[in-house]
């Protein structure tokens, strides 16, 4: 079956030098794919002419759909306005509608308007202007040869505003749509090429049209599997049974078979079993806290955290022992231990879990280098400790010992 394919073409300088990050083009890919659009390619260009008018070319030859973000505010580096009307064949009208938001928006902002902002309203009479309901550069919806070229505004909320109105929902009533379906599992403690002799039978039992992924992440890697027809209900009973059988295969490493975050997953068994947690961070620096209270509705689980960077600290308010930290240190089974008994006693919670480690770059010694990290989670009765050797730099350590406090947590509950 014919795939419809599309490109996303991402202008600005500010992308290029890594000023910005393009987070365009990923939102509107995932978009994309869950209504059956396959993304073919993502291009990052420049605000330059010919670059952007080669880049059109190229891409025309390729995909049926092309989504461009970027280079429509009012300022002189911002050229795809122009180019477009001149690639298109067409000439710069202001329009009513436009014209009458950009008025109401300053309006609204109480703010004088100059010429400048006017020009917001102008789009070449060769295109259907797609509303801004979030800012003053409308969308502009072009055909020709039987492709559809759709340019946004590069700010990241107008765009998705646009896409979310106006440009999903019109896609499909141009093509016949696939159906893109994903089944998608989490595993924790084994490698991707363990996994991938675990599970090679199966994998060079798929059809053409099912798709299996690995997607390492953190010392975690997540399968997916992808199946894309037009048959829908096949496609889900074929789906659900090869998933069936993937999750038999993997089973003992399987942390969860949806698609979740793991403080997504925590906060749940802790919601339906009605408990509470803390933490005691200290080489997290509340950075487990921070990603346990981005889930909505955290309040009814989560009660705090005690951010122990300090021995101080530990000793004063979490109750570490002055002798374990004067004989094994801060980042030892020891101390994660007291931490948790502490921040359980302390925030009076069911659950905590303690974090204490060397992030690096400095502070490393033979006996404990950069990376060493003991994690502890446990409830009043009882803690389990392990220790963790990361390498990598700073950040990355950081992001690996939440993914694993999490997990430990999450085991910890499950089991307790
Ligand atoms: P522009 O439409 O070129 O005036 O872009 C306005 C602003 O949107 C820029 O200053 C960027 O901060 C942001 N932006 C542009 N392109 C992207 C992109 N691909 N991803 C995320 N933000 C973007
Ligand atoms: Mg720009």
């Amino acid at each position: 079956m014919d795939k419809i394919l599309a490109t996303i073409i991402t202008i600005g300088d500010e992308l290029l030098i890594g000023q910005t990050i393009d987070t365009n083009s990923a939102w509107m890919a995932k978009e994309l794919n869950e209504i059956g659009v396959w993304v073919l390619r993502r291009v990052a260009v420049g605000d330059n002419w010919d670059e952007i008018w080669k880049t059109l070319d190229e891409e025309s030859q390729h995909a049926q759909i092309i989504l461009i973000t970027g280079g429509l505010g009012p300022t002189a580096d911002d050229i795809t306005k122009p180019l477009l009307c001149e690639y298109f064949g067409g000439k710069l009208v202001v329009d009513e509608g436009a014209l009458q938001n950009v008025k109401n928006i300053f309006k609204r902002l109480n703010r004088p308007m100059i010429e400048r902002n006017l020009k917001q309203a102008e789009v070449p009479d060769v295109c259907t202007v797609i509303p801004n309901r979030r800012g003053t550069a409308p969308g502009m919806w072009f055909e020709k040869n039987g492709k559809i070229y759709v340019s946004m505004p590069g700010v990241p909320h107008e765009m998705k505003g646009m896409m979310i109105d106006y440009i999903l929902p019109k896609l499909p009533e141009y093509y016949k749509m696939p159906f893109i379906l994903h089944r998608t599992l989490l595993t924790a403690g084994v490698g991707e090429s363990f996994l991938a002799e675990m599970i090679q039978d199966l994998e060079s039992s798929l059809p053409a049209y099912m798709k299996l992924a690995y997607l390492p992440n953190f010392g975690m890697v997540r399968l997916r599997l992808t199946v894309t027809g037009l048959d829908k209900q096949a496609l889900e009973n074929e789906l659900e049974e090869t998933f069936l059988k993937l999750q038999g295969l993997v089973k003992e490493y399987m942390v969860t078979n949806t698609d979740e975050t793991l403080e997504t997953i925590v906060g749940r068994l802790l919601h339906s079993k009605k408990m509470t947690m803390g933490t005691a961070e200290s080489c997290t620096g509340g950075f487990v806290a921070h990603l346990i209270t981005s889930v909505p509705g955290s309040s009814k689980y989560y009660k705090g955290s005690i951010i122990s960077y300090s021995n101080e600290i530990k000793k004063e308010i979490l109750n570490v022992q002055q002798d374990v930290l004067d004989t094994v240190g801060a980042v030892s089974e020891e101390t994660v231990i007291q931490m948790v008994k502490g921040a359980v006693k302390t925030l009076n919670v069911d659950y905590a879990v303690a974090t204490s480690g060397i992030m690096g770059p400095d502070g490393g010694t033979p006996e404990k280098p950069v990376g060493t990290v003991w994690i502890a989670a446990g409830n009043k009765d009882q803690v389990t400790a392990e220790k963790f050797s990361f390498r990598f730099d700073r950040s990355r350590n950081i992001d690996l010992t939440a993914t694993y406090a999490l997990n430990m947590i999450r085991k910890f509950i499950l089991e307790h």
